[in-house]
């Protein structure tokens, strides 16, 4: 792939500069579209910012129908900026400040995921005096999930509420009158590949719910099922058949959609409609020798795309890496890819099969558009933050200038002396 919607990418990186961040929008766009039009319609999706927070992208999304899940206050804003309701905003994460629960409040947004007890007090005390606010409580599951490197249930957790302890903590909301639970919302682990562990999670999720409704009595005006829908980078990973997956909760939605014609359901989407979209670019600087083992040192690296580290027990594991200049098939070579970090863990890419690389020549991590440079330590060795240029309808747009010394130096205080 050496264009992006006919737009070849090399005269992207000669006006954008490199290393960037890359987005099609098309791609944004069918990836929702497509599944928009598998999932069951009383399954409303929701953008979670947390996996590309970029304006623009979270605009893309905001207009073709998601709504926006935020977890801090400047992606509050974000959501608002890009068009997103309030009505159609939810605000989670475990410690948020006053400050950002009376944004979510004044903004008066659809709900706010509450996590504790205490969060559940402080809130009360905040929106004393005024109407009472829309809640929904996080539940941290007593049943554990499969298909995820990072499960959520099951375990002690700093997100959600003990289901054990749900039934104590909706005693203590009865007699906070700033406070109105309108329902529950879980989260079961990210990057899941296995369509049925999905369905397996979505039906946990929904019975669940359901539970805490019978022995509490707690009203299900929405339950949010959470996602965690993942997308295969690795070598002998496979992508999620999304077909099997929405099959599998379409049945699961169906039948709690009969049962409970007044709830309404969220599931929450980061990396999935995001991840395909991004290809971080990159230019070579340097290929050496050392060894035995031949070196593409590029201009950006780890600092930028922390992920493609791909420490994954005990191999190294790759990205998809492609040559995004001329593209000379015949003459593969066997590289390392590194950036320009002054560490040997600054790896983009090991033994990673390219055409003839040269000095001044574009390589593209591609699936990249999810949890890229938020995720990464952008400030190591004081490079900062790349660009990220978002192609729409055939027109690239700068969406994020790269940091400047300026913008770097600038927040520093030199003490006089
Ligand atoms: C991170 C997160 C998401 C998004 O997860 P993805 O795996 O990127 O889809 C959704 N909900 C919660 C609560 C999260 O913490």
């Amino acid at each position: 792939m050496t264009h992006v919607q006919g737009l070849p990418i090399a005269e992207l990186a000669d006006e954008f500069g490199t290393p960037f961040y890359l987005y099609d929008a098309d791609v944004l766009a069918s990836t929702y579209t497509t599944l928009r039009k598998l999932l069951h319609p009383a399954l409303e999706l929701y953008y979670s910012l947390k996996a590309n927070p970029n304006v623009s992208v979270c605009a893309e999304l905001v207009d073709l129908g998601a709504g926006a899940e935020v977890s801090s206050g400047i992606e509050l804003r974000t959501a608002a900026a890009a068009g997103a309701k309030a009505e159609h905003t939810i605000f989670l994460g475990p410690g948020k400040s006053d400050e950002e629960l009376r944004a979510c409040v004044d903004a008066g947004i659809r709900a706010i995921v509450v996590e504790s007890e205490t969060e559940l007090r402080r809130l009360d005390r905040l929106v004393a005096g005024r109407a009472p606010v829309d809640v929904l409580l996080r539940v941290n599951p007593s049943f554990s999930t499969k298909g995820s490197g990072l499960s959520m249930g099951g375990k002690p957790r700093q997100f959600g509420i003990d289901e054990e302890d749900f039934p104590a903590v909706v005693a203590v909301a009865a007699g906070l009158p700033g406070i109105r639970i309108r329902g529950v919302h879980a989260y079961l682990g990210t990057r899941i590949l296995n369509h049925a562990d999905i369905v397996h999670n979505t039906a946990g999720v929904l019975r669940m719910a359901d539970e805490l409704r019978r022995r509490c009595g707690i009203e299900l005006e929405t339950v949010d099922v959470g996602g965690g829908l993942g997308v295969a980078y690795f070598e002998n990973e496979a992508d999620l058949d999304v077909e099997a997956m929405a099959t599998g909760v379409n049945e699961v939605i169906a039948e709690f959609a009969a049962a409970h014609p007044e709830t309404r359901l969220i599931m929450e989407l980061g990396r999935y409609l995001v991840a395909l979209a991004g290809t971080y670019v990159v230019r070579v600087r340097d290929v050496k020798r050392s060894r035995g083992e031949t070196f593409a040192v590029a201009d950006g690296g780890t600092n930028h795309h922390m992920a493609a580290v791909g420490i994954g027990s005990f191999v190294k594991r790759n990205f998809p890496i492609r040559a995004l200049s001329s593209v000379d098939e015949s003459a593969m070579s066997t590289y390392t890819v590194t950036g320009p970090l002054c560490t040997p863990n600054d790896v983009l890419g090991k033994r990673v099969q390219l055409p003839g690389v040269e000095v001044g020549d574009l390589l593209g991590v591609e699936r990249s558009g999810a949890y890229g440079p938020t995720a990464s330590p952008v400030q190591f060795l004081s490079h900062g933050y790349p660009a990220e240029v978002l192609v729409r309808a055939g027109v690239a747009h700068l969406v994020r200038r790269r940091d400047t010394a300026e913008d770097i130096l600038d927040r520093q205080l030199l003490i006089q002396r």
